[in-house]
């Protein structure tokens, strides 16, 4: 085996080293550049041996403790319709009316308020592009100037 030999072997096995997690922006990071490790490695992708046995982790979170209240207040306001986008939620729930989440305009994790002017209701395919969109900042403009109520906090 050439030394060549040898590099390509490392390069291909270079391609799947994820570090598993159990939380989900480090997946989200780990994600990220396993694709753009995939992308240097365009037509050597080994299928990823992946796990049978899941592991489990009862490390202690941090949640926000939220106000339901808050929640039912910005959905009944949107009535069935994504405030991102405008259309109706894209299903129904079991009972009652169309799924939609509730997302803080300034994120609780950035000191934002769980407070209705800080809180729209929007379809799940919005919410993720307002956190991981490439133009999640012109959303939030657009929402601004579209949602009256909503406080610059
Ligand atoms: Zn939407
Ligand atoms: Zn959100």
């Amino acid at each position: 085996m050439t030394a060549g030999d040898v590099e390509i072997e490392l390069q291909e096995q270079a391609v799947w080293i994820g570090k598993p997690t159990a939380d989900t922006d480090e997946l989200d990071d780990e994600v990220r550049r396993a694709i753009s490790r995939a992308w240097k490695h365009h037509g050597l992708l080994p299928r990823p041996e992946g796990s049978n046995t899941v592991e489990k982790t009862s490390a202690s979170l941090q949640r926000f403790i939220r106000d339901p209240d808050v929640v039912a207040w910005v959905q009944l306001r949107a009535d069935g319709k994504c405030e991102a986008c405008e259309k109706p939620a894209p299903f129904k729930r079991d009972v009652g009316s169309g799924f939609l989440e509730v997302h803080h305009v300034k994120t609780l994790a950035s000191g934002g308020p769980d407070t209705v002017d800080n809180a729209i209701a929007c379809c799940p395919n919005c919410h993720r592009e307002l956190h991981y969109g490439k133009n999640r900042g012109t959303m939030k403009r657009d929402l601004f100037s579209r949602v009256h109520r909503l406080f610059k906090h």
